[in-house]
């Protein structure tokens, strides 16, 4: 059996290697390494793949999510309202540009914002609302676009973990997650389902004149050339990066089902653990399993995962501490209880390898090892 990893890069990279190799030798050979016509032709090709008018790429999901506070104008003080149970980089942007970040509790079953807790966050200085679709599924976005638009708030959506996802509207229509709000941000970090060989990024909008704002402020707010409308920022997609990402959007439905396809396999092995609680889907998205992520309930959590260690395979916790109790962010005066949803979480979460080259015999030692851990 082969080594297990989270995710396989390089197993990930052989099968498209003799296409990805020639593609960054055309980028060099061409020395347009930014703003080169892939990047161009990425823009379009991800644009027409989220079904919005606008993709704008940058450097890193970190930057998206500014860009997007910047674009909507949001000023020092202003409350954008998100969850502790995320990845720091979330609460860490509304942070930087002196907004104020007003944490509400997520679902227990779905990890995802719980849009019941709106309104007692909610007050006059609100402006934004930033869901994360966390593991891969939406958050809640019929109630919480509802929710934003009674209260004329933004909605910005921090899918880094969602790219592909597929959304069910109060409607009947079905759009992607982060086509959802009035800016999707999304991560091309590696290991995130559509990853670049670095950093990457990337802003969807379907208001053209925000779209514009985007694209001047991630290039220091230029306009016209040695002309600047904007305070702005130098965030861009490398060339390389998006002739890699060119190659893999092509491939982007077929990554998710595959793990889609083990995720089902987990789920059909774990469902009768009593101590195991599977994912639980939202209704109206589908997941794709960016993370494979079960609640262990007996408080042996911790030992399953070094049981996993000494059978060579590796579980990683995500997150170990929530947002609200981390030292850099104690000036925002919340303290441990304030969101117990998220901090029971944090003690019972379990992420297992979940990636596109899975084989079965590593997926069959997978299983019968949590199994095993569990019929001690
Ligand atoms: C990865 C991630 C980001 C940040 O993306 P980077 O490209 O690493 O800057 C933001 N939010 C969430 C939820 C993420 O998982």
């Amino acid at each position: 059996m082969r080594q297990i990893h989270m995710v396989d890069l390089y197993g990930q990279y052989l099968r498209h290697k003799e296409e990805i190799d020639l593609a960054m030798q055309e980028v060099i050979s061409s020395t347009a390494f930014i703003k080169g016509p892939d990047v161009q032709s990425f823009q379009e090709e991800l644009a027409a793949y989220m079904g919005v008018d606008h993709s704008i790429t940058c450097g890193n999901g970190t930057d998206a999510l500014q860009v997007a506070m910047m674009a909507l104008d949001l000023q020092p003080g202003d409350e954008v309202i998100t969850t502790p149970f995320t990845f720091i980089a979330t609460i860490e942007v509304i942070s930087l540009l002196k907004l104020t970040p007003v944490l509400v509790d997520v679902e227990p079953g779905t990890f995802n914002l719980d849009p019941e807790k709106l309104q007692g966050a909610l007050s006059e200085k609100t402006r934004a609302i930033v869901p994360v679709h966390l593991f891969g599924q939406a958050a809640d976005m019929n109630r919480i676009l509802e929710f934003a638009g009674r209260h004329n708030l933004y909605v910005i959506e921090d899918n880094a973990q969602a790219i592909g996802a597929a959304y069910r509207l109060a409607d009947g229509s079905t759009k992607k997650a982060g086509a959802l709000g009035h800016i999707g941000c999304t991560s091309f970090f590696p290991s995130k389902n559509l990853g670049a060989y670095g950093d990457g990024g990337a802003l969807f909008t379907n208001d053209m004149d925000l779209g514009q704002k985007i694209r001047s402020i991630t290039n220091h707010g230029m306009t016209e050339r040695y002309h600047y409308d904007h305070v702005g920022v130098n965030s861009r997609l490398d060339t390389l990066q998006a002739a890699i990402l060119r190659i893999k959007l092509r491939h982007l439905d077929a990554y998710n089902q595959a793990r889609q396809e083990v995720a089902a396999a987990y789920d059909a092995a774990f469902a009768a653990i009593p101590e195991l609680q599977v994912p639980v889907r939202n209704q109206d998205s589908e997941h794709i399993f960016h993370q494979y992520t079960l609640q262990v309930n007996n408080g042996s959590r911790d030992a399953l995962r070094d049981f996993l260690k000494a059978h060579d395979i590796p579980a990683m916790v995500y997150y170990p501490l929530p947002l609200h109790l981390q030292a850099a962010y104690q000036q925002l005066e919340y303290k441990e209880g304030d969101f117990p949803v998220t901090e029971a979480l944090c003690k019972k979460v379990i992420s297992l390898p979940v990636h596109t080259e899975m084989e079965e015999d590593q997926l069959v030692h997978i299983i019968d090892t949590v199994k095993k851990f569990f019929s001690k």
